[in-house]
């Protein structure tokens, strides 16, 4: 079946302020077959660094030739050379609880990992700390911490944002985005912030609900070779052991401590908590393989086609990696990747081409990046490399829009944004998906952190306005629950797994009405007045205003 030309819907709407201007038609077809390519056996899971990321970066780079764009690096090639530091460890982990030894094993009880680019860590009866959530943030007047000194100690603290509640027993929307989580409720910030303040090792407790994933997806994302960007102090100022904890491995540890975890995790949502001392120790070691990995960021360039703003870029980022294979693994060895993120891939290179294919006066006047980065599954480590090494000035990079996931079930009658609200670029896309006949609403699981496990999450944090919009809930013909049992089902069974594989009932037109949106929006964004602003009040926006300042 053939895409809607978004023209057509467009001439319905009365007041739409657009010249009138041919769309090309997003093809459903050519979008499924990009993404079967892509996450066929042969491209073994896109694992960077390995055989599957020449094969993934030639395929796009040959996509971004043949549909006559332009090197996006400066230096005349497609390609950012993304320098990372490859690591395997492998983890031992022992407490002594209540006089009594506790072994605990890996993968059944625990995982552990050191993001340092050394060959072994080791630490020796190291106290352990209960942290509660393990926050500092000043705005909200939180500190878990209290001045505890935990240099060189093991801090042990809980999965998320405190879920704090208000007097109707909702989740107050005055601490921590309510609902939504906050950065504070990221594995990422808990590490981050137990290596600032010194501790030798840092534990965070699973829990499968506020997780929003089952502890496989935790063993699959880190029982194998993990990645950080190569840097000089080969990441010294990293926690040592980094880690995570089963629910029941963390009871049994507060149990022998002589402690009820239960009861600790509810002092824990308050701010008069207070680090706790289990008085047990833990002993850990983590070997390392180190490897070096020089992946690749791949880049093309539209050039704009006004002068006056050439040099004003709006950038548009899929990820092209995935989890790559296992060969531990019985059977099927190779995370396909499909949804995540062969699709978003597709998406990418469908709209680049159909930006590519508008008529001279139709192009855009600022210029657009098309960029698919590597390494995400990683800690978004290719965007954060980006971000942190821009081959075009942050301060003249108007908006990124992301794609990760591409809507693989049919066609919508709704979208959603992950962090609606925070840009003004939500007003463009409000419009657009209503000339389509479409209702953007915000994020309907907030607390899943959608927010900053994405790459647009790297572009925000420097600064630069990010936006992520999804394909919505409500698919046409079919019944109001359809759309969160798809992508409930796909969370349970095929997320991070083995079998995230295009199945045979999978339609892309839903995925094509949403790459006609994105068409739409970037065009907008790119020929505009005005930049997008992060809205007052975002936590990201003083960074912003701080870039441009220093510009003029
Ligand atoms: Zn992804």
């Amino acid at each position: 079946m053939k895409a809607t030309p978004l023209i057509l819907v467009l001439a319905l709407g009365a007041c739409s302020l657009r010249a009138a201007g041919t769309r090309p038609a997003i093809s459903a077809g050519q979008l499924l077959e990009r993404t079967k390519t892509l996450s066929s056996d042969a491209f073994e899971g896109r694992g960077p660094g390995t055989p599957g990321e020449e094969k993934t970066v030639r395929y796009i780079e040959d996509a971004f030739q043949k549909l006559g764009l332009k090197p996006g690096h400066p230096n005349g090639t497609y390609i950012q050379p993304a320098a990372l530091v490859g690591i395997t460890s492998r983890p031992t982990l022992a407490f002594v609880a209540g006089g009594r030894p506790l072994p605990m094993e890996n993968i059944n009880d625990f995982v552990g990992f050191s993001t340092r680019a050394t060959n072994q860590v080791q630490g020796k009866d190291s106290d352990v700390v209960f942290v509660g959530y393990g926050i500092v943030a000043p705005e909200f007047g939180w500190d878990d911490y209290k001045g505890v000194d935990v240099r060189g100690k093991t801090v042990v603290m809980l999965i998320n944002d405190p879920p704090i509640l208000d007097a109707d027993g909702d989740l107050d929307a005055k601490f921590f985005g309510g609902k939504a989580m906050t950065y504070y409720g990221r594995w990422t910030y808990k590490y981050e912030i137990a290596a600032a303040k010194g501790a030798a090792a840092c534990l965070i407790v699973h829990e499968t609900i506020p997780a929003a994933y089952p502890f496989a997806v935790v063993v699959s994302s880190w029982t194998r070779e993990n990645f950080e960007i190569r840097t000089p102090d080969k990441n010294a100022g990293h926690v040592g052991f980094s880690g995570w904890l089963t629910y029941d491995a963390a009871k049994k540890l507060f149990a022998a401590s002589g402690k009820d975890y239960e009861a600790l995790k509810k002092t824990a949502v308050t701010r008069e908590f207070r680090p706790v001392a289990l008085g047990a120790t833990a002993s850990f070691t983590v070997d390392n393989t180190l490897r070096n990995v020089d992946s690749r960021n791949v880049i093309a360039l539209l050039p704009g086609r006004d002068a006056t703003v050439r040099n004003e870029y709006l950038i548009y980022n899929a990820h092209w990696d995935h989890l790559g294979r296992d060969d531990r693994l019985k059977g099927d060895q190779i995370f396909n990747g499909a949804a995540d993120n062969a699709a978003g891939i597709a998406v990418l290179l469908e709209l680049a081409a159909a930006m590519k294919a508008l008529p001279a006066a139709e192009q855009p006047r600022r210029s657009v990046l098309f960029l698919a980065v590597t390494a995400e599954e990683k800690g978004l480590l290719g965007s954060r490399f980006y971000a942190q090494n821009p081959l075009y000035p942050l301060n003249r990079t108007i908006a990124a829009i992301n794609m990760d996931g591409a809507n693989q079930f049919g066609r919508t009658s709704d979208m959603e944004t992950i962090g609606f609200g925070a840009t003004t670029i939500d007003d463009i896309g409000i419009a657009v998906a209503r000339e389509q006949r479409r209702q953007m609403k915000p994020d309907s699981h907030p607390e899943r952190g959608g927010y900053y496990r994405s790459d647009h999450f790297e572009f925000a944090k420097v600064g630069v306005p990010a936006y992520y919009p999804k394909a919505g809930k409500q698919f046409i013909g079919q019944a109001a629950d359809y759309g969160e049992k798809k992508v409930s089902d796909y969370i349970a069974k095929d997320y991070h797994q083995v079998s995230d594989e295009v199945k045979p009932d999978w339609t892309f037109e839903g995925a094509a009405q949403d790459t006609e949106f994105l068409l739409e929006v970037g065009l907008r964004i790119a020929n505009g007045d005005r930049w997008p602003e992060w809205r007052a009040g975002n936590e990201f926006k003083a960074r912003r205003d701080a870039m441009l300042k220093a510009r003029k």
